[in-house]
């Protein structure tokens, strides 16, 4: 507490804070320092929760380098202020305390929200709040998402999701686990059980394929695949992670994390094309990663990965490609490999539903204001749009939680 408090104690408390202005939810930077400052956390918890519902699960997992963390004013002559830090824990403590304060006036609107996700929790606070009977539909066991199945519990302790489920429970919002949208249960058999709006927050579970030879062989995964449970996979000693974002990232850190004794991330550009984050980056070194860049895959065998060299070539337009060297191919030995190259959606939503309209890839198709093809259906975050962050599943589904309510509103009224 008192190192956080040293932490606030550097604030500028700027009047035009560059730090809320690189959010992309406009946290209140310098009111949340001078509250918590004061000892006031209750209220700076109730500030943070009602503007970003995932206030505790941002202060861990935000790209903060590109954010409030590398857009304040302290970081340009010295160290810059870590509000972050200060964020997860006034945010933590507020979901053991805090309440969900709730329209007394119930609507008798039925909200059905499909996921449990950033996307359909966000949905799920921000309907809740304003009076609708909410319940969110969930094909897995247990809720959060990507929160949940994907960020490893070394990075986000499941107490934090946990408490936020609980908090939204308390409101009333009901969650009806291991039951799979677009299956058994249609979107049209929602909207004749008196659901008044439908909202897709189904995210990207599917892998992306490398499309080499290979790739089903028994030691070859896809990282997303192994993130769900990381302690029931017996990669052995040596293993390569395909791919350089935070999926790749987590995976080569897991393995780290359940004892694989040498983990290599593999990555046809150099370490600042990389989209992982610089911290993830740093901490995998940290860990004991190694990184082999310059290398795309060529072919999975039984012995390991042919790797080739790779060169970068930027043309005159300052665009960069990447060629592959000729004759350099190595077979790289281990024992397992991750694959690490994006997801696209597992859309059985889709395809038992087809006035709800998705482009070549899968993805929905909205209007600016989060709307589908299909009247009433509504959708944001990875499902649309493919797979981004925590924080942009938050503030777009902020909006499209509007757009429900202000369709529901209009509909009463025509
Ligand atoms: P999801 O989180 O994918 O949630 C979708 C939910 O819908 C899931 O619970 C799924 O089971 C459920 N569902 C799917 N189909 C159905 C159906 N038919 N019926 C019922 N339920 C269904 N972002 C960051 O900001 N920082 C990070 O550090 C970070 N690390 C990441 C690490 C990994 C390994 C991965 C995979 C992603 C990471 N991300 C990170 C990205 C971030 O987690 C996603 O952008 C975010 O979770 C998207 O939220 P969403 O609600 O759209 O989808």
């Amino acid at each position: 507490m008192t190192e956080l408090i040293n932490k606030a104690n550097k604030c500028l408390l700027c009047k035009n804070p560059i730090c809320k202005q690189n959010c992309p939810i406009s946290t209140e930077i310098p009111t949340i320092i001078s509250l918590y400052k004061d000892g006031k956390t209750q209220e700076a918890g109730e500030i943070l929760f009602n503007n970003n519902p995932l206030s505790a699960i941002c202060a861990i997992v935000c790209p903060h380098e590109n954010q409030c963390l590398g857009n304040c004013i302290k970081g340009i002559k010295g160290e810059p202020v870590e509000f972050y830090k200060i964020e997860e824990d006034i945010s933590t403590e507020f979901l053991k305390r805090g309440k969900l304060k709730t329209n007394i006036d119930k609507n008798n609107k039925k909200i059905a929200v499909v996921g449990s996700g950033p996307a359909g929790l966000t949905v799920a606070v921000e309907l809740i709040k304003k009076g609708y009977d909410v319940t969110v539909f969930e094909k897995n066991e247990e809720l959060g998402g990507i929160l949940r199945y994907g960020i490893p519990e070394f990075r986000l302790p499941r107490s934090i999701i946990d408490n936020l489920i609980n908090l939204l429970k308390e409101a009333g919002v009901k969650f009806k686990v291991n039951t799979t949208i677009g299956q058994i249960i249609t979107i049209d058999k929602l909207f004749e059980d008196g659901y008044d709006s439908i909202f897709i927050g189904t995210g990207t579970w599917n892998p992306k394929r490398l499309n080499i030879k290979g790739e089903t062989l028994g030691n070859s995964y896809y990282a997303i695949d192994y993130l769900r449970s990381p302690k029931n996979y017996d990669l052995g000693e040596k293993v390569v992670v395909i791919g350089a974002g935070n999926v790749a990232m987590d995976a080569a850190r897991s393995a780290k994390y359940y004892g694989v004794k040498d983990v290599y991330v593999a990555y046809r550009r150099d370490f600042s094309d990389m989209s992982a984050t610089k911290a993830e980056i740093g901490d995998a070194l940290k860990e004991g990663v190694e990184f082999l860049t310059y290398k795309a895959p060529v072919e999975i065998n039984e012995n390991g990965i042919v790797l080739v060299d790779t060169k970068k070539i930027v043309d005159e337009e300052g665009k960069s490609s990447v060629i592959k060297i000729e004759n350099s191919e190595k077979l790289f030995e281990c024992d397992s490999i991750l694959i690490a190259v994006s997801q696209i959606p597992r859309n059985t939503i889709i395809s038992n539903n087809k006035s709800v309209k998705a482009n070549d890839k899968g993805l929905i198709i909205i209007d600016s204001e989060g709307s589908t093809s299909r009247k009433g259906v509504f959708s944001s975050g990875d499902v649309t749009h493919g797979p981004k962050t925590v924080i942009e599943a938050v503030v777009e589904s902020k909006k499209v939680a509007n757009s429900i309510d202000n369709y529901l509103k209009s509909k009463q009224t025509s």
